[in-house]
Order: structure tokens, then C-alpha cells, then sequence
């Protein structure tokens, strides 16, 4: 069929919004009309090509929208049903058993391959070009995509759709971090290093707990302002403050949340770290290495990864819709709004800070 989508051709490039082929959706496969999908840092690094997939490319890996066709071996859905797509998984190695599916043996393939694990792609340029596609098994910067049932979440229909996509990556990962690996209580200090959508998601779900004292790191004084509104105790601006005196000045940190990737705060984020706290690391940056004093550490402290919030998409997708509705996750407080076509507007837009969560929506 028909679709458009905005296409990622060049490295470091503009998207470029065109009207392009999608195959049929095969028997295990799902037909979604996207109503929005947010654009997250993972999609911006693959145009950058930090994360050196092949161009041409259809990305976007937040998509949410109106299921239109269901594979004949995919039960549980029927047109019409409202989906967060989120990261594929296998649903039978051993992470996946163990209920750890962020850490899927078959994540690669599943999210990143740009076709089908046969081999075929499912999207073509009008020339006949083959152009990546299944990006997290939806490619959701488009008017439709082919998804999976462990990827495309069945949620309740009395939401507002456009706002849920990013729930399927940033905001899962950032509040899934916080409520299945750090459980933050009264008494913990915690820090959230870089407040774009993941930190918000990390701050919300850590208010949400009702940490003692939340800390929001930033260097953008309009997000530090939006972070303080949405439950952060304290800020602090790396532009115009010593970062590890403030953090000092506080009484150093319990747990930390880092997405920025960047090397200095990340060193200055453990060096923070109380006896036996715990920072966790959910980015990277171009410069991957990092000086740890290692003295310090081992008094109990804990450095870790977490990929999407080491969360079960089926799980925390609902309970973090159920938090937005009791209003203790208002997520509606990031999101700006953009048409697809206005896609290079809202790079640019996420770029200076201007807006957190850029969302695109289809029908505008
Ligand atoms: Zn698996
Ligand atoms: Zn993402």
C-alpha cells in the first residue's frame, strides 16, 4: 500500500517526507494506522549515524495508533483495537523467560535489522529502492506500519492516542528505570542527570514514590524550571554552577538516573554516590569512556546499565496511563506537537531545548 513517511537518506542529513511502499502485512503481523509517534535520541543517533545503520532509512520508535489488520496467526487483536508500539522481543530466550525482555538475545535483530528476520524488506522508495523498515519492528515515522503482538500494546480506548507513543520508548525507559530498579523511597536522594524525556519520566516516577529529595541536573534553565514544576526538590545548572559542590552542598546522592552520556557528569554523578548508592546509566554519548575513581566505589556502590527501564511493556505501558489519569505521571507537560511534515522543525526543536518530547502527529 501507500503510505507516507519521512525518510532518513544522509548521514547527518534532513528527513525527507515522501510517499513511499509498504508491504502487506504477513501472518504474523499486525497493520497499524500511526495517529502520532513521538521522535526519541535513539532515532536521532541512527541519522547521525553514532549508531551506523544504512541509509536509507525509516525510523521513529514510539508510535501509537488504530490496529487496521490482524495476521492470521496473531490472536488477541481485532481492527480498531488503540496500540503503543514499543521494542520487539523474542519472548523465548532465557532474559525474555525471566521476565527481562529489555534484554532480549534476539533485540538486534529484532529492532534494528531494517527488514524482516527473512530477509525481505517491507518498504520501497516509488524508484523501487528497498529503504530500512521494521525499525523496532514499526518504523513509525509514516502513516501505517507492520508490527508485532509483543511489540503493539492493546490500551484503553478513553485516552488521548496522540500522547501515548513516547510511552512505548523515553518515557518507559526513564520511569521503568526508576520503579523496577532503583525504588526510591522517603529517605533516598536522588538525582536525574539531563532532563529531556527520559529524566522527566525518571522525576515523575520518582515523585510519584515519593522520594525524599529529588535533584534535577541540567544545563537548559527552561527544563530545570519544568523538571521543579513536575516534583524536583532542588536544581541545579551545570552552565553557571560547580556541579559537584552543589551535589556536596546536598549531602551527595543515594541514587542517580544519567542520560546524558557525557563523560564529566558522569565521573561527577559517582563521585556523589553515598555508601552503597546506586547510579544508572541509560545513554551514551559520542565520547564513551569514562574516569571512575575507584577508591571511593567500593564502599558498597553500584554503577549499571538499564535498557528501556528493564520493564515488561505490558505491564508498566497500562500502569503508567492509569498514573497519567491520576495525574502522577503528567506526561501531557513534555509533549509538543508537530505534522510529519514538520519533522526537521522538530529536531531542531529538541536540539535547542525548546521542546521535550516532539510528537507527530498524522492527520495534521
Ligand atoms: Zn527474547
Ligand atoms: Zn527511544
Amino acid at each position: 500500500m501507500k503510505i507516507k513517511a519521512a525518510v532518513a537518506r544522509e548521514a547527518g542529513g534532513q528527513f525527507s517526507v515522501e510517499g513511499i511502499d509498504l508491504a502487506d502485512p504477513n501472518d504474523d503481523e499486525l497493520l497499524v494506522q500511526i495517529v502520532a509517534t513521538g521522535i526519541c535520541h535513539t532515532d536521532l543517533s541512527i541519522v547521525d549515524q553514532i549508531m551506523p545503520l544504512p541509509l536509507p532509512f525509516v525510523l521513529g520508535h514510539e508510535g501509537a495508533g488504530v490496529v487496521e489488520k490482524v495476521g492470521a496467526n496473531v490472536s488477541g487483536y481485532e481492527p480498531g483495537d488503540h496500540v503503543v508500539l514499543t521494542f520487539n522481543t523474542c519472548g523465548a530466550c532465557a532474559p525474555c523467560s525471566d521476565s527481562h525482555p529489555a534484554y532480549c538475545e534476539q533485540y538486534m535483530p529484532l529492532n534494528f535489522m531494517g527488514r524482516r528476520l527473512d530477509g525481505s524488506p517491507t518498504l520501497h522508495a516509488e524508484s523501487g529502492e528497498a529503504i530500512g523498515g521494521g525499525f523496532f519492528s514499526q518504523s513509525s515515522f509514516a502513516t501505517y506500519s507492520l508490527a508485532q503482538a509483543r511489540n503493539a500494546i492493546k490500551i484503553r480506548k478513553d485516552v488521548p492516542l496522540e500522547l501515548m507513543g513516547p510511552l512505548g520508548c523515553g518515557y518507559l525507559t526513564g520511569a521503568g528505570t526508576v520503579m523496577n530498579v532503583l525504588r526510591p523511597g522517603p529517605d533516598t536522594t536522588l538525582a536525574v542527570f539531563g532532563a529531556g524525556a527520559v529524566g522527566m519520566a525518571a522525576l515523575m516516577a520518582a515523585k510519584a514514590m515519593n522520594a525524599g529529595k529529588i535533584i534535577a541536573v541540567d544545563r537548559v534553565e527552561s527544563r530545570l524550571a519544568l523538571a521543579r514544576e513536575l516534583g524536583a526538590s532542588d536544581s541545579i545548572n551545570t552552565a553557571d554552577q560547580d556541579l559537584a559542590g552543589e551535589l556536596a552542598e546536598l549531602g551527595g546522592i543515594d541514587q542517580g538516573v544519567d542520560t546524558s552520556g557525557v563523560p564529566a557528569l558522569i565521573s561527577t554523578a559517582a563521585d556523589a554516590l553515598k555508601t552503597r548508592g546506586t547510579l544508572t546509566l541509560l545513554g551514551a554519548s559520542k565520547e564513551p569512556q569514562v574516569t571512575l575513581n575507584v577508591l571511593p566505589l567500593i564502599s558498597g556502590k553500584v554503577i549499571r546499565g538499564v535498557v528501556n527501564g528493564d520493564c515488561d511493556p505490558v505491564a508498566i505501558i497500562p500502569q503508567l496511563i492509569e498514573m497519567y489519569l491520576d495525574g502522577s505521571f503528567p506526561m501531557d507537560k513534555l509533549a509538543g506537537f508537530y505534522s510529519l511534515e514538520q519533522i526537521n522543525e522538530a529536531v531542531a526543536d529538541t536540539h535547542s531545548g525548546k521542546t521535550i518530547k516532539p510528537i507527530l502527529k498524522m492527520d495534521e
